[in-house]
C-alpha cells in the first residue's frame, strides 16, 4: 500500500496493512529547516518554502502525509491582521486585530490571491505534483470561531457571547464561507484532506457555548464540504465533556491531546469519528528517549487511536530522531 491508500482505507473504513503516522499539524522542526533551508518565518508564506519544509515530513522521517500550514495565520493575514511571522523557533502572533464588526465581514472577491492564500494554494499544488498518489496531503483552515477571534478580538468576542449573542451568531456565520471555501479551494489544489483548526478549548468556551454557538456551525461547515474529502477537527486541550457534541458536528477524525485519555474518547466518540494525535508533544517528542516514544506509541495504538500523530503543531526543537521514531514504533505494531 501507498501512504496515501493507507491513510484513506483508515477513513474510508477499508482494511489496510500499517497503522498510517500522520501530521494534522505542523511537523517543522529546525533539524528539518536546516536539511530542506526552508527557514520560519520564511517558510510560513513563502510557496517553494512551504512546499519544501513539508516534504521533509515524508523524506527525513519517512510519514504518511505531508502539511504546509504550519501556522494558523494565512486566513488572518489574508483578511488584515497585522502578523509577526516569528522567527526559527517562534510561531506567529497577532500584533494588531482589525477588530472587524459583522457588516464588514465580506469575503473579498480576490482572497485566493492574497499572497499567504495564494502561496498555501501553490504549496498544496506543487506537493501534489512532487508525490502524486504516494502520500497523503493534508490542508488546513481555521474554523470561524478562531477566526473570530483574530479578526473581532478575542476578548470582545468572549463578552459578546453574554452580552450580545445574536453579534455572534453573525459573525460565526459569515466568517465559516470563508472556512468552507479555503477548505474546497485546497481540496481543488490536491489536498486529500483538510485539517479544521477551532480552538474551541474549555478555557475559552463552554461545553454549553459550543452547543449553543459554534456546533450548528459547524455541522452546517460539514454538510458543506461532505462530498469534498474527510475533515479533521483540531482543538488543543481537554475536551472530554465537549467530546460527545463534536462527535455530533460531523467531523471525519477529531485530533486529540494527550491529557485527554484515548479509550475514553474512542468510547464517547462511539464511531463516529475517527481518533488522531496523542503523541505527547513537550514531554515525549521534544525531551523524551526514543523508547518513550515507542511506549507513547504502544500506549496509543492499545487505547485504539487509529491514526498515530503528534498531539498538536511540533516544538521546533524536538529532534528528528524521536520523530523516526514514531515511524518506526508504528510499523513494528503491525508486525507483531
Ligand atoms: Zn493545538
Amino acid at each position: 500500500m501507498t501512504s496515501r491508500e493507507r491513510v484513506l482505507a483508515v477513513f474510508n473504513g477499508k482494511p489496510y496493512d500499517k497503522i498510517p503516522v500522520i501530521n494534522p499539524t505542523s511537523l517543522a522542526t529546525v533539524e528539518s529547516m536546516r536539511h530542506t533551508k526552508a527557514f520560519f518565518p520564511h517558510a510560513h508564506t513563502d510557496s517553494h518554502a512551504m512546499a519544501a519544509l513539508a516534504g521533509a515530513g515524508r523524506d527525513l522521517l519517512g510519514f504518511d502525509s505531508v502539511m504546509p500550514y504550519f501556522s494558523i495565520h494565512l486566513e488572518a493575514a489574508a483578511l488584515g491582521c497585522e502578523v509577526d511571522w516569528g522567527k526559527l523557533d517562534r510561531m506567529p502572533q497577532i500584533l494588531k486585530a482589525p477588530l472587524l464588526e459583522p457588516d464588514d465581514f465580506v469575503m473579498p472577491v480576490n482572497f485566493f490571491d492574497r499572497k499567504p492564500i495564494k502561496a498555501l494554494l501553490q504549496a498544496i499544488k506543487a506537493l501534489r505534483k512532487k508525490y502524486g498518489s504516494e502520500v497523503a496531503i493534508i490542508g488546513k483552515v481555521v474554523g470561524p470561531w478562531t477566526l473570530a477571534f483574530h479578526l473581532h478580538g478575542t476578548a470582545n468576542l468572549i463578552l459578546e457571547t453574554n452580552m450580545e449573542p445574536y453579534k455572534v451568531h453573525q459573525i460565526l456565520g459569515m466568517l465559516m464561507q470563508t472556512s468552507i471555501e479555503f477548505a474546497h479551494a485546497q481540496f481543488e489544489a490536491g489536498a486529500d484532506i483538510i485539517t479544521w483548526a477551532d480552538h474551541a478549548t474549555a478555557d475559552l468556551i463552554s461545553a454549553k457555548m459550543y452547543e449553543e454557538f459554534l456546533l450548528p456551525v459547524h455541522q452546517q461547515c460539514n454538510r458543506a464540504l461532505q462530498k469534498a474529502g474527510p475533515v479533521i477537527f483540531h482543538t488543543c486541550g481537554l475536551v472530554t465533556d465537549r467530546l460527545e457534541l463534536f462527535s455530533q458536528a460531523g467531523f471525519e477524525a477529531f485530533h486529540l491531546e494527550s491529557r485527554n485519555d484515548v479509550k475514553a474518547a474512542i468510547c464517547i466518540a462511539d464511531g463516529r469519528m475517527l481518533m488522531t494525535g496523542n503523541i505527547n508533544n513537550p514531554r515525549i517528542l521534544l525531551n523524551g528517549t526514543a523508547a518513550d516514544v515507542y511506549k507513547a506509541v504502544n500506549r496509543a495504538v492499545e487505547g485504539g487511536i487509529q491514526l498515530l500523530s503528534p498531539e498538536c503543531a511540533l516544538p521546533c526543537w524536538v529532534p528528528n530522531r524521536n520523530l523516526l521514531e514514531i515511524v518506526h514504533a508504528a510499523r513494528t505494531q503491525q508486525n507483531k
